[in-house]
Order: structure tokens, then C-alpha cells, then sequence
């Protein structure tokens, strides 16, 4: 099969053949049609994070697809059903996070593209037990980035606990900011987004943001606080340190800093303004299976939906540029064919 293929940190990716995996218990194969690419790919390639992911390394955990084959013992799943494999390839299932519901949280994990291989592929292997199934009415290309920019945003909102009426603002208008803005105004929430470039901001307005904020030209923290008394929650999707720094001096008393982008970098925190203003940080990783299924009702409901590109497969170096230089609206998705 055709695949993506990373065989060192910061060298361009080999779109070459190799072989095709085979199931085994407990999995499922995929033919991929379509895979978003997630900045997170990138931070792979590069081994950006402190855990480094398995190389060689197919990338990609926003893949999408249909059913193959299986194995014998999987028979919750039909061979032709269109399903997802996010970026939680699996969890342990026992452990107390598993038991809590936040499979997220469970040490054990395996993550798609990662540390077992992904999307950027024409086959991929997923355990059956956490592939999600796509709503019968949405798309696969459209629906490809619900799997990790769709649920990780959901997810983060969540958890800022921001009620509707309140004002959150979303820092970073890529593939994860443009469906945050979505997400939120879905919650009934007033929305506030910050990124840099008349495109971005134009997105971010048509996708319903109430405010937009140009980060080069203006002082988000400053102008959060002047104009809006500083807001109830931030997710703060952006991939540079700065931008953390100024989501932290947005919030208002009492509001949370939720951490969703991973720039390889120390945010020190001010104990002092943390304590007195009641100030939470929090980070939040993808979702939960349950999370995914909500995610992609609120598309098939035609609440949310991915602005996307199509590329073909091969041209996934291109793309990984034009991410490193924050030149892409919405989502870039890969496809196979
Ligand atoms: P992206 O490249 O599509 O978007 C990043 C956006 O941040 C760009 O629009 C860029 O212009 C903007 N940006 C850069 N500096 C900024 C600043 N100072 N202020 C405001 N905006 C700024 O990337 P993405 O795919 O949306 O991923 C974003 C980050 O989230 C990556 O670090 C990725 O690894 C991480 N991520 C985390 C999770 C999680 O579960 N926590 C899941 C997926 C991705
Ligand atoms: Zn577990
Ligand atoms: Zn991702």
C-alpha cells in the first residue's frame, strides 16, 4: 500500500509502498479515503516533545474510512461500516482512569500516528474497540478533522466549565481554533477569537466569533481586559509560547486558562495573581470515545463543520510547510485516491 512515510526527526516525509498491515485480535482494517492533518503531526515529525513517537512512523490520527476486514472476535463492527481512528488508538480499560470514564487520562494508552501508525495511509490497522462510527449523513472529508481539531476543542470547552451567556475566547484560529469557535457559539457561548491576518480573522467572524483580535496588532490580554472585564474561560489552541502567556492575562477572576496547544515550553504562572484572582489552569487532551460521538452529533446536526482543503497524499510535505508558516484556513485534508 501506499503510505506516509517518517524515517527520521525533521527530514521530509517518503510517500513510498509498504506493506499492508493484517489484522489480528481485536483489530479492524481501514481503507482510508480521507486524513486531516493535525498540527500535532508536525510536532511528531520534528519529535518536538519530551515523549518521541516510534519511527519509522506513519503519521496521522484524523483518518477516516471504511471497514475491510476484521478479525473473528470483533463483532460489534461490520465489514463496509465508515469509521474514524482518533488519536486515542486505544486504552487500557482497567486502570482507574479507564474505570472513571476518562480513557483519555489511561497511561497505557496507545496513540494513532504516534506511536503505533496512522492515516496518512491507503489501509490502516485500529483497534476495534475505539474506532467511532461516522453519522450517516456527513462526509468523509468534511468529517476526517471532527476525529481530533472536532473533539479536542468540544472537550476542552467542557472542561472550562464556561456557561452559555459567558464570554471564552479562543486563541489560535487554525484546524483546531475555526471548530472551537463553532463549538462554543453552538454551546451559547460569546465568543472571542485572536489569531493574525485579515483571512483568519475573516474566517473566524463568518464562523460566528463576536470578536476578533489580531494578536500582531493589538495586545489580546490588554484589550480582553479593557473592553470585556477579561473573559470567563480561554482555550488557547495557538502552537508559540507568547500566546499562553497573554491567554493566562485574559482571564478574569475566578476563570480558567484552558492549555490545548503544545509548544515545547515552561508557562510560569504567577502564584500570586493565581491565588488572589482564583485563576484555574488546566490541560486538556483530546477526548473520550463518548466525547467523539457527541463531537460528530452536533456536525451531523449541521451545528459544526470542518472548512476544509483536499490534498492529495503526496503532497503532504507541502502541506507541513504551509502549517509551519500558519498559512492554512481551516483544516488541510489529506486524500487517497
Ligand atoms: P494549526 O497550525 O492549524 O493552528 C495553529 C494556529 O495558531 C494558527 O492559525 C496560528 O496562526 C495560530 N497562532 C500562532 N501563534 C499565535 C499567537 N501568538 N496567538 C494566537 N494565535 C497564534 O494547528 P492545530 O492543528 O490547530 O493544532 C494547534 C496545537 O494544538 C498544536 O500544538 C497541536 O499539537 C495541539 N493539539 C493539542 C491537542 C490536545 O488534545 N491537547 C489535540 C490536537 C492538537
Ligand atoms: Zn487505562
Ligand atoms: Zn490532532
Amino acid at each position: 500500500m501506499k503510505a506516509a512515510v517518517a524515517h527520521e526527526f525533521k527530514a521530509p516525509l517518503c510517500v513510498e509502498t509498504v506493506a499492508q498491515p493484517n489484522v489480528k485480535p481485536g483489530t479492524v482494517l481501514v481503507k482510508i479515503a480521507a486524513c486531516g492533518v493535525c498540527h500535532t503531526d508536525l510536532h511528531a515529525c520534528h519529535g518536538d516533545w519530551p515523549v518521541k513517537p516510534k519511527m519509522p512512523l506513519i503519521p496521522g490520527h484524523e483518518g477516516v474510512g471504511t471497514i475491510v476486514s476484521k478479525a473473528d472476535n470483533v463483532v460489534h463492527l461490520s465489514i463496509g461500516d465508515k469509521v474514524g481512528i482518533p488519536w486515542l488508538h486505544s486504552a487500557c480499560g482497567h486502570c482507574e482512569h479507564c474505570l472513571q470514564g476518562d480513557e483519555n487520562l489511561c497511561p497505557s494508552q496507545q496513540n494513532s500516528g504516534y506511536s503505533v501508525d496512522g492515516g496518512y495511509a491507503e489501509y490502516c490497522l485500529a483497534d476495534a474497540n475505539y474506532v467511532v462510527k461516522i453519522p450517516d449523513n456527513l462526509g468523509f472529508v468534511e468529517t476526517a478533522p471532527l476525529f481530533c481539531a472536532g473533539v479536542t476543542t468540544y472537550k476542552a470547552l467542557k472542561v472550562s466549565e464556561a456557561k452559555p451567556g459567558q464570554w471564552v475566547s479562543i486563541v489560535g484560529v487554525g484546524g483546531l481554533g475555526h471548530l472551537a469557535i463553532q463549538y462554543a457559539k453552538a454551546m451559547g457561548l460569546n465568543v472571542i477569537a485572536v489569531d493574525s491576518g485579515d483571512s483568519k480573522l475573516a474566517l473566524a467572524k463568518e464562523l460566528g466569533a463576536d470578536h476578533c483580535i489580531d494578536y500582531q496588532t493589538l495586545d489580546p490580554a490588554q484589550h480582553i481586559q479593557s473592553q470585556f472585564g477579561g473573559v470567563q474561560a480561554v482555550i488557547c489552541t495557538a502552537t508559540s509560547k507568547a500566546a499562553f502567556d497573554s491567554a493566562y492575562q485574559s482571564v478574569k477572576r475566578g476563570g480558567k486558562c484552558v492549555l490545548v496547544g503544545l509548544p515545547n515550553d515552561a508557562l510560569p504562572i504567577p502564584i500570586f495573581d493565581t491565588v488572589l484572582k482564583g485563576i484555574s489552569v488546566i490541560g486538556s487532551i483530546v477526548g473520550t470515545r463518548q466525547d467523539l460521538i457527541e463531537c460528530l452529533e452536533f456536525a451531523a446536526a449541521g451545528k459544526v463543520r470542518a472548512i476544509v482543503t483536499t490534498q492529495p497524499l503526496a503532497n503532504i510535505n507541502q502541506v507541513f510547510a504551509q502549517m509551519q508558516d500558519n498559512d492554512i484556513q481551516g483544516r488541510i485534508v489529506l486524500t487517497m485516491d
